[in-house]
């Protein structure tokens, strides 16, 4: 099983044209929040150069507790690595909220200076993208309703009817199970839903998320066996002198215990 994700992460074929058309569009980006607020959607790729003090991270927050709003204000790990990172830069953050499949578009094209998202890193991406050093780890799990004979390990899978937030490792994984029905919704809540009405028997998505839906949603568990490892990293424009810079932060605010300090705060052991 291992073996099949590592081979089919490698050799994944992300969606672009899908992408692109969501980033191009705009449609995938929500709204700005954080200290600063940008003031017109249009100019966002002037408006994000460093020259203004600003860097723009392009999120997806529905995605607790990597990111999520607690009022409207987007808060979690990322929200603050990135608030760190920022600060050590001298730069003010701006989060842009916009669906998980538009960031790696909106990072590539300048509309964002950087992408944190609970980000896998993955050969695929890196065509597009570069990646900073990896700041945590992740597992994909599967979440299915209490007492589901459908679905009982990973082998079951691949013949039952999956939802999956688009373009994510969990949409990836899936897609290589010709004999399941994949159903892509743009947050993972959406998924969780479909799976809590029964319109899917099982949602594959990254551990902690899994862990917080499961909190929320009556009648739904995580199945003890994991799949692939994966490492989440920062993304920026390809050559992007950023990368540097980031990594150069990040480096201090590990040294610094800061990191795992955040962490610590929302993951409790
Ligand atoms: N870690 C997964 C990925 O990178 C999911 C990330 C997310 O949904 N925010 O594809």
């Amino acid at each position: 099983m291992k073996k099949i994700l590592a081979a089919f992460l490698a050799g994944a074929v992300m969606c672009t044209s899908a992408v692109a058309l969501a980033g191009c569009g705009g449609s995938g980006e929500k709204k700005s929040t954080e200290s600063t607020a940008s003031s017109s959607t249009e100019s966002k790729a002037e408006e994000s150069k460093a020259s203004k003090g600003e860097l723009h991270m392009a999120t997806n927050a529905f995605f607790e507790p990597y990111e999520y709003y607690d009022n409207d204000k987007i808060v979690g790990i990322d929200a603050e690595i990135a608030q760190a990172i920022c600060d050590k830069l001298g730069y003010t953050l701006v989060i842009d909220d916009m669906d998980f499949d538009s960031i790696i578009t909106a990072v590539s094209s300048g509309k964002a200076d950087f992408g944190m998202a609970g980000m896998t890193v993955t050969e695929e991406r890196k065509q597009s993208i570069d990646f900073t050093d990896t700041y945590t780890n992740a597992v994909q799990v599967i979440i299915v309703k209490d007492g589901s004979d459908k679905v009982k390990n990973a082998d079951d899978l691949e013949k039952a009817a999956i939802g999956v937030q688009m373009g994510t490792t969990g949409d990836i994984y899936v897609s290589d199970f010709k004999d399941a029905t994949i159903e892509r919704y743009n947050k993972g809540a959406d998924a969780v839903l479909a799976l809590s009405q029964g319109k899917v028997d099982a949602v594959v998505i990254d551990n902690e998320p899994a862990k917080a839906f499961v909190a929320q949603n009556e009648g739904l568990k995580i199945l003890d066996e994991p799949f692939e490892n994966e490492e989440y990293a920062i993304c920026v424009a390809k050559g992007s002198d950023l990368t540097e810079k980031i990594n150069g932060a990040l480096k201090e605010l590990k040294a610094e215990g800061k990191v795992d300090e955040i962490i610590k705060k929302y993951i409790k052991a």
